[in-house]
């Protein structure tokens, strides 16, 4: 792993500066939400709508991501909140990968707005880590008018906390020898994967710091989190095995992933993520009336490293049931029992005619009749909201919303006629 280049691209408060971006540069509007105190807000109809993005100049009235829009509100009574535009934030994440792509062949897509590039050996094509960094910073900025802060350095776990230091458009270095006066001093919950219940825990054992964790007994750890005490440990030494691992782009066939807000470490809540994947792959499919052969599952582990798994259908088919079933098969194949952070289901080979199925004497299930199943669930997910009908399965579950992917969640577009003039 010793020499590798890893750069970490983060969108600056990315569904914010999009929105920022879009309404200048499309709707030639004046105003700049970046420099103005503004939000994006869930829903803010309903009032239990939450923040999902701030600008800059919000964070002063400490208005936090994930908070209620009213608690916001309180905080700072002029805060212009914008509603979200799931279509534009797919856009705006395409061409930002697309650039990436640019420069390595090796794009990891972290999220809708980070991506990790390994950048070995382009030393002659971009010059040093940190020239290429600038460059590829400058190019996202220029051509697409939102910024980002680039985390460079050896490994994929250095580089993302680099990519946290000080914002916006920034280029941070953090190479292992950088590591004791640039990130030791940082509080624990700064390091990846250790805020929340672990933060508490650290504490507890009267640890604040990055650098006091990282000379901590690895069985003192263990013993209060167990073996994420052994990741996060490695984590606050630098020391981070996983490569990137480029993930097709999703214009050959059709995918969607979500990262989940918590440790998933159970067969059966991964198989519920899976069927709300599988809900929302499988109802694309069928708006545009195309079924496909191959399916694919990925998993996202607690300590950075991905698998990925795939099988052909005997048949091709757009059947929720149908993709549900394929991917607990590869799940089972594939899982070793670590925590989980993020599954996707992608599927491909994708045809329009619906062709003929092979039959077998030993499947008697009822394609047709899951068919007819799955089209009547369309429309009255169509006529009355994605909410008006799911299946029994999630109503015992808690935590797992029934229709995952990515953002597809209130997918909407803005209807900018109703927008007040910005
Ligand atoms: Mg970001």
């Amino acid at each position: 792993m010793s020499g590798r280049v890893i750069f970490h691209i983060d969108v600056n408060s990315a569904f914010l500066s999009w929105e920022a971006v879009y309404r200048i540069r499309h709707l030639g509007g004046k105003l700049d939400l970046r420099t103005i105190p503004s939000a994006v807000g869930g829903d803010i109809s309903k009032r239990h709508g939450i923040i999902l993005a701030k600008s800059i100049p919000a964070k002063k009235y400490h208005i936090k991501t994930g908070e209620p829009v009213v608690d916001a509100v309180r905080k700072c009574p002029g805060l212009v909140l914008v509603p979200p535009n799931y279509e534009l934030y797919e856009k705006s994440s395409k061409a930002f990968m697309a650039i990436l792509r640019k420069y390595s062949g090796q794009v990891e897509q972290y999220s809708i707005d980070e991506a990790f590039v390994d950048m070995t050996g382009t030393e002659s094509l971009f010059g040093n880590p940190v020239i290429a960094a600038n460059t590829m910073k400058d190019e996202i900025c220029q051509t697409l008018g939102f910024t980002v802060n680039v985390g460079v350095s050896s490994n994929k776990l250095l580089a993302k906390m680099a990519s946290d230091f000080k914002k916006p458009n920034l280029v941070h270095t953090l190479f292992p020898e950088e590591i004791e006066k640039k990130m030791w001093p940082l509080p624990v919950r700064d390091l990846f994967f250790a805020g929340g219940a672990s933060e508490r825990k650290l504490n507890s054992l009267g640890i604040r710091t990055i650098g006091e964790l990282a000379k901590t007994d690895v069985n003192t750890l263990k013993s209060v989190l167990k073996k994420h005490g052994e990741v996060i440990l490695d984590f606050a030494n630098g020391r981070d095995v996983s490569v990137v691992e480029p993930v097709p782009a999703d214009n050959k066939g059709y995918g969607n992933s979500t990262t989940i807000s918590f440790d998933v470490t159970d067969a059966s809540t991964a198989k519920m993520v899976l069927l709300s994947l599988a809900e929302t792959v499988g109802k694309r499919l069928r708006k545009d009336d195309v079924r496909i052969e191959v399916v694919a599952i990925s998993i996202r582990f607690h300590d950075l490293t991905y698998a990925s798994h795939q099988m052909v259908l005997q048949s091709a088919t757009n059947i929720t049931k149908e993709i549900h079933d394929a991917a607990c098969r590869l799940f089972d194949e594939l899982w070793d029992g670590r925590a989980i952070r993020h599954l996707g289901i992608h599927t491909s080979r994708v045809s329009r005619n619906s062709g003929s199925r092979q039959l077998s004497l030993f499947d008697d299930t009822d394609y047709e009749k899951l068919e007819k199943l799955d089209r009547a669930v369309d429309s009255i997910r169509e006529k009355y909201g994605m909410d008006a009908i799911q299946r029994a399965a999630f109503l015992k579950q808690t935590g797992v919303d029934h229709m995952n992917g990515g953002i597809s969640r209130e997918k909407r577009t803005v209807d900018y006629k109703n927008e007040k003039e910005m």
